[in-house]
């Protein structure tokens, strides 16, 4: 199956950085300043990248934005793709799926139904989706076990359901997707207590998948930067970063408003994004690698 995604962004940038050892910024970006933040940083460090967006800004900002998105990632310097995360909704994948057949495509989306009761029901879920997504070579992201918490727009949940690694092999075939993001203790939003992340379940599933399926950490607000690496090092490519980036740019655009012209408060905004990205691009060990 995946001859068909020979030339797919996502699935190339994150296979190099698993077989080099080192982690790919999945940074979510709320509007175009984020993007040209992001693009912009990922270039003055040489760093492979992923812009990250989630299905309400998506919703928002439908085919033009995500469009934006794309020229802005694919006419970089340095390899970067474009992700959409947390696709639940059926009208959210509807709206994804319909724009990739007419030509505007993600890189890769992330088709979530780890809602679902049992791992059955979440491959019934998935599996129509992932085939459409196939046909127009886009990759398809799932999440085994179930992550708590919740996020812009996202769903809450409150049970969580950490990754079996030994049915992640069935899980994955069901699914037809190519990147999977387990539950291994991390969380959306803020950790009321200090993460006690299954660095034994991140391990197992290196050993199945290793080549093949790439590993993505969702919930990593307020991480340690030893947590990260220690994370990367087992196994895991992709990581997705939201509050990081977002919290200082939105401070920094709101402050900068008051006092500042408008060119010059979105200049100073965008580039503490950057220096925020720059920053992870050091953590992860991607800076250089492009
Ligand atoms: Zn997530």
């Amino acid at each position: 199956m995946s001859g068909a995604f020979a030339g797919n962004r996502t699935l190339n940038i994150l296979r190099k950085a698993e077989g080099e050892g080192y982690g790919i910024l999945t940074q979510t970006c709320y509007d175009a300043n984020c993007v040209l933040g992001l693009v912009r940083a990922a270039e003055r460090r040489r760093s492979p990248a992923i812009v990250n967006l989630f299905p309400v800004t998506l919703a928002f900002g439908k085919g033009p934005f995500l469009q934006f998105c794309l020229n802005a990632a694919h006419q970089a310097s340095v390899p970067i793709a474009v992700n959409l995360d947390h696709a639940t909704d059926p009208e959210h994948l509807e709206l994804a799926l319909g724009l990739a057949e007419q030509g505007i495509a993600f890189d890769s989306i992330m088709v979530d139904a780890s809602h679902a009761d049992t791992d059955e029901e979440n491959i019934a879920l998935a599996r129509p989706y992932v085939e459409r997504a196939a046909k127009c070579g886009v990759v398809v992201e799932v999440e085994l076990g179930r992550l708590e918490g919740g996020e812009a727009g996202l769903r809450m949940i409150s049970d969580a359901k950490l990754t079996n690694p030994d049915k992640a092999e069935t899980f994955m075939k069901g699914t037809g997707a190519l990147v999977l993001a387990p539950s291994i203790g991390n969380l959306h939003g803020a950790y009321l207590k200090p993460p006690n992340f299954r660095q034994d379940i991140l391990k197992a599933l290196h050993a199945k998948f290793k080549g093949e399926i790439p590993l993505c950490l969702h919930g990593t607000d307020q991480l340690p930067d030893e947590l990260f690496i220690e994370c990367i090092k087992n196994g895991v490519s992709k990581i997705n970063v939201n509050s990081w980036g977002r919290d200082p740019y939105a401070k920094a655009l709101a402050e900068g408003l008051q006092t500042k012209s408008f060119p010059d408060a979105v200049e100073d905004a965008t580039e503490v994004f950057a220096g925020v990205c720059e920053r992870f691009f050091k953590v992860f060990g991607s800076e250089g690698k492009a």
